[in-house]
């Protein structure tokens, strides 16, 4: 009698799951970004969210949860309900953040579902439009020589800007004030501003604001120059290869989410992913989507915990203390 009633119940969860997934989903849904609006992470979440509300026939509203490197948002997401309403857009900082903080109130690497990788977005090192140094040697040299005077603004321990500050510092052996801020987006304001004064930051946020001029850039940290900023060098070409960072960005639902779930929202990002209004605004922001083979939940979960092994240790090397 018991099996008979258990094998009723599995049954009846079987038909219920499969008929959730058919209606999945049936609300607006919730793309958390662990910085603030109008930043880097955002104006790619938001482009996502955009096309994959097309593709859901659901609303996917964007909420920026802010503070802590982006630890805020992905425990925020870590935490919620495993039914494919939440997820998160988070960067480069997944992988970064397991090496820099103690203590964790989530799991980078198991406390997820991967949903795909996104797009990979190259840093450039930048400063106010009144800075002194005209070339990237010359930013060394009067940082070196001004290492009490210069400050470098980030978003935070564990974020891309404070990953590419600290292989900075560490490339030409000096420490300088930091000063976080809750994403790039409030720290440009204060760039443009001339209150702080250098900074490495995607291109997504600083392209228009060095073709414009307001800003001075240094350096890409890609292998190649890019198209859309040519004239700017690479740091290899600078000497400085150790600041090679492509910003990755990857989609993530909490621990638990259904298989079936998982799949459709990837399906939903792959088109995004192919999206013409996605690839132009891509494009002009220095930046395009992964190649579709990347876009999967098992390229996404290996690759990541290949980066959480890469950053540990370029940390460790760099001799920098956990918070
Ligand atoms: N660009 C930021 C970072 O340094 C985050 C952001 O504001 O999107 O990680």
């Amino acid at each position: 009698m018991k099996s008979v009633l258990r094998y009723a119940f599995t049954a009846a969860a079987l038909v219920a799951g499969a008929a959730s997934a058919q209606t999945y989903p049936s609300k607006p849904m919730t793309m958390v970004i662990p910085f603030a609006a109008g930043g880097p992470t955002d104006v790619v979440g938001r482009l996502i969210a955009q096309s994959m509300s097309k593709t859901l026939g659901q609303q996917v509203i964007v909420e920026n949860t802010v503070g802590a490197g982006g630890t805020i948002a992905a425990t925020r997401v870590a935490r919620a309900a495993p039914d494919g309403y939440t997820m998160l857009l988070h960067h480069i900082g997944q992988s970064t953040a397991p090496s820099l903080y103690r203590k964790l109130p989530y799991d980078a690497l198991t406390g997820f579902e991967t949903m795909g990788l996104v797009t990979d977005v190259p840093m450039t090192v930048v400063a106010k439009g009144n800075f002194p140094a005209k070339n990237l040697g010359e930013l060394v040299q009067y940082v070196k020589a001004n290492k009490d005077k210069v400050n470098l603004a980030n978003a935070g321990t564990g974020s891309a800007s404070h990953l590419c500050g600290l292989l900075f510092q560490e490339a030409i052996g000096v420490t300088v004030a930091t000063i976080p801020y809750k994403g790039t987006a409030p720290a440009m304001n204060d760039l443009l501003g001339g209150q702080v004064d250098i900074m490495c930051d995607q291109t997504t946020n600083t392209t228009s604001y060095i073709k414009s001029g307001k800003i001075k850039a240094y350096a890409v940290t890609t292998p190649k120059r890019l198209a859309v900023l040519p004239d700017l060098p690479t740091t290899r070409e600078a000497d400085l290869p150790a600041l090679d960072v492509a910003v990755w960005h990857g989609l993530y639902a909490p621990k638990g989410t259904p298989r079936e779930v998982v799949t459709k929202v990837n399906g939903a990002l792959k088109v995004a992913l192919k999206d013409p209004m996605v690839i132009e605004r891509f494009a002009g922001l220095g930046t395009e989507p992964v190649a579709e083979s990347r876009a999967t939940p098992e390229v996404h979960k290996q690759f990541l915990a290949s980066e959480v092994a890469k950053w540990k240790k370029v940390i460790e090397a760099a001799g920098v203390q956990p918070e």
